[in-house]
């Protein structure tokens, strides 16, 4: 028997919340987050919460900590639950695997991964590309894992679905549950992958142009959906050929971006093709932020999450849907 079964029973909370009182308030003036008034004052302490600092807003007449309106607001789990669940979100664990580590509900951390995942999609709303720019695409198999027949919420009383689909031959579609994942990626450093429904021009031409500025230098394989493409100095390699470099042109890195990308998914256990949009805009995050650590990176997102307004979008799963672009999301909502 270990005497010590979780590692954030090491943390010390009072050291947690000055962490979080710092990286809250170091770029932003103490500020009431219900009324954004700033003649606020200290109003002493929690007794139930020891280290949480009260403070209150003379204008509104109301009390706030630190967590006030954040995502960790009215949270009932400690800040060293959160703290380490983050980190090992950056880690890419699955959301079962921090729920087992951070000894909270696997609906708890399923929860919990899907806020920090969105809080860290804020920073990849405006993610544009521009230099010489490589692209690949790949296929991957992405069902209906978690959601009744044909999406929406899961019915209750059918029998459990089996998680791994068999693929089918051919080129995969969204409909024949194998959309089309394709990767951006800039010698210059930026990447950007996206889900998108199937692998046709129009599609592509769509996925470029959200993807990267026009007139970038863009280096492809010989898919014709590639070739079609209009506003880019387009040039390719023929694999078919045994082609693979010729001089600069080539897309070694897109390829090697996906050999990184499918060990990262496979952790999921197969994955429902309605998450793929969010597991995939979390993959971006990890690799555009890759010359940090994981808590680094776990900080950037606790950076967002402590701010009010990425918070309550990312509660609701805003970040994704903006990213959608390609309406995966569209059998969810339903
Ligand atoms: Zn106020």
């Amino acid at each position: 028997m270990s005497i010590l079964s979780h590692l954030h029973q090491l943390f010390d909370v009072h050291t947690c919340y000055a962490y979080i009182h710092r990286l809250r308030w170091k770029d932003r003036p103490l500020q009431c987050p219900r009324c954004q008034s700033y003649d606020v004052g200290s109003w002493g302490n929690y007794h139930h919460r020891s280290g949480c600092q009260r403070s209150r807003c003379r204008h509104c007449k109301r009390t706030f900590n630190d967590l006030t309106g954040t995502l960790m607001h009215q949270s009932k789990r400690s800040l060293p639950h959160w703290i380490l669940a983050t980190f090992l979100l950056c880690l890419s664990c699955s959301s079962r695997r921090i729920a087992r580590e951070v000894r909270v509900h696997i609906s708890t951390g399923y929860r919990w991964c899907w806020w920090l995942r969105n809080a860290a999609l804020s920073y990849e709303m405006q993610r544009r590309l521009e230099g010489t720019i490589e692209a690949d695409d790949l296929y991957h198999t992405a069902g209906y894992k978690g959601q009744a027949k044909g999406g929406g919420a899961k019915s209750l009383g059918r029998r459990a679905r089996g998680r791994r689909k068999k693929r089918e031959p051919g080129r995969g579609h969204y409909d024949k549950d194998r959309p089309a994942i394709i990767a951006w990626i800039s010698r210059q450093g930026g990447v950007v992958v996206q889900a998108t429904r199937d692998f046709t021009v129009k599609t592509v031409q769509k996925a470029a142009d959200i993807a990267m500025q026009r007139g970038s230098r863009l280096y492809t394989d010989s898919a014709s959906s590639y070739r079609a493409l209009k506003g880019y100095a387009h040039d390719f390699v023929n694999h078919t050929q045994k082609e693979y470099a010729r001089g600069d042109v080539h897309e070694n890195r897109a390829e090697c971006l996906f050999s990184l990308l499918k060990p990262y998914l496979r952790v999921f256990r197969g994955i429902s093709k309605m998450n793929l949009p969010g597991y995939l805009g979390f993959f971006q995050f990890l690799r555009n932020f890759r010359q940090l650590t994981a808590f680094e990176q776990a900080e950037l997102i606790l950076y967002a999450a402590l701010d009010p307004s990425v918070a309550s979008r990312a509660r609701t799963g805003d970040f994704v849907r903006c990213l959608d672009h390609f309406d995966l999301l569209q059998t969810a909502r339903n």
